[in-house]
C-alpha cells in the first residue's frame, strides 16, 4: 500500500484517482475514510465490497461547503442552514431529501441523503480538487474499530485504495453526529462529535432520544459496531491487573489511562482499544465513564463495542 504524507501532490493524485472511479483513504477530523466519488455507482460498490458493508447501510456524502448542498439535496428546512452555519465544516451530518443525481446505492435505496462538510483541510482539498461529492465511510472492515491515524488503517482496506494520505491524528476521533431533518421533527440518529446540547442550543428545544440499542434503530444502525476483536466488558472499576481502559493510574502495560474530559476521551478511544486489541487479549475491561450527557457519543460507542 502507498502511504503518503499530506501534500498538494498527494491531494492531486487522490483527486485524480477519485475522478477515475478509484478509491483513496483520506483523513477527516472524525476518522480516516475510504473515499470514492459518491455519484459513481461502480466506485461506491467498490467501497461496500472492500468494507464488507451491508448494502442496506447508507453512506455519508462529503461536500466542500454549504453552497454544494444543492448538488446532492433536493431541499432543506431553514434549520439545516442554522445547523450548517454553526457546525460546518465539522462533525455534523444532516439527513435530507436526496437529489436524484445521487445514486441509490450511495443512500442504500433511501430517498434521503446524509451530507456533511468535513473540517480536515486535506479532506476539504481533495473534495474541492476532485470537484465531486465524496462518500467516505470509515476505512475499516464493517463492525470493526475505525482508524484515527494512517497507521491504524486496516491493511486489507488500504490495499483496495490507490493511495492513503497521512494527515495525522484525527482531532475528533469519533464519527459525526447524524441528525435527520427529513421528517416532521429533527431527530438525532447517531450521537457523535457534536453534542446533543450543542444541537439543542441551535434547535431551541430538546430533541427526541434514540431507540434502545437492542432495537435496530434505522438504516445502518446495528447493536454491535465499532468493536475490537477482544470482548469489551464495561465495569465500574478495573479489577487489579485486568487489561483495559481506566481513569486511575495504570498498573500494567495492558492498562491505558483515559482522559476524564469527554472530547479528549473520544479522540483517544478507538486508538486505545486498538492498542490493547493488538496485544491479542481475550477481554478488554472499560471503566464506565460519567453519565453526564456530554459523554453520550462515548457511551454509544462503548455500548456497541460491548454488544454481542
Ligand atoms: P458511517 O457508518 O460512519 O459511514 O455513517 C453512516 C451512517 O449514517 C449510517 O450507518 C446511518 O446510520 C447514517 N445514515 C446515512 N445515510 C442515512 C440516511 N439517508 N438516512 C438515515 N441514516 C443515514
Ligand atoms: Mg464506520
Amino acid at each position: 500500500m502507498r502511504i503518503e504524507p499530506a501534500s498538494p501532490a498527494a491531494v492531486r493524485d487522490a483527486a485524480e484517482a477519485l475522478k477515475k472511479g478509484d478509491l483513496v483513504v483520506i483523513p477527516t477530523e472524525t476518522v480516516y475514510g475510504l473515499a470514492c466519488n459518491a455519484l459513481d455507482p461502480k466506485a461506491v460498490q467498490k467501497v461496500f465490497d472492500a468494507k464488507g458493508r451491508p448494502s442496506e447501510n447508507p453512506l455519508i456524502v462529503h461536500i466542500a461547503g454549504f453552497e454544494q448542498l444543492e448538488d446532492v439535496a433536493e431541499s432543506w428546512p431553514h434549520l439545516a442552514e442554522q445547523l450548517a452555519e454553526r457546525f460546518w465544516p465539522g462533525p455534523l451530518t444532516l439527513v435530507l431529501p436526496r437529489k436524484s443525481i445521487v445514486p441509490k446505492i450511495t443512500t442504500a435505496g433511501l430517498d434521503t441523503v446524509a451530507v456533511r462538510v468535513p473540517s480536515h483541510p486535506v479532506a476539504l482539498s481533495v473534495i474541492t480538487v476532485a470537484g465531486v461529492p465524496i462518500a467516505a465511510p470509515s476505512a475499516n472492515i464493517f463492525m470493526g474499530l475505525s482508524p484515527t491515524s494512517a497507521e491504524d488503517v486496516d491493511p486489507a482496506i488500504a490495499e483496495r485504495a490507490v493511495l492513503v494520505i497521512d494527515g495525522g491524528r484525527c482531532e475528533v476521533g469519533l464519527e459525526s453526529t447524524v441528525v435527520d431533518l427529513s421528517g416532521e421533527h429533527p431527530r438525532i440518529l447517531r450521537p457523535g462529535g457534536v453534542t446533543r446540547a450543542q444541537i439543542q442550543a441551535v434547535v431551541g428545544r430538546p430533541l427526541g432520544h434514540l431507540p434502545p440499542p437492542s432495537v435496530k434503530g434505522g438504516p445502518g444502525m446495528y447493536p454491535r459496531h465499532y468493536a475490537p476483536n477482544a470482548k469489551v466488558v464495561i465495569v465500574e472499576r478495573i479489577n487489579g491487573e485486568d487489561p483495559g481502559l481506566t481513569f486511575q493510574e495504570p498498573r500494567t502495560s495492558e492498562q491505558i489511562k483515559m482522559p476524564d474530559d469527554p472530547r479528549a476521551y473520544g479522540a483517544n478511544l478507538y486508538r486505545a482499544l486498538k492498542r490493547l486489541d493488538q496485544q491479542g487479549l481475550t477481554a478488554i475491561y472499560v471503566e464506565n465513564p460519567p453519565s453526564h450527557p456530554d459523554w453520550e457519543a462515548v457511551h454509544d460507542r462503548l455500548k456497541k463495542a460491548s454488544a454481542d
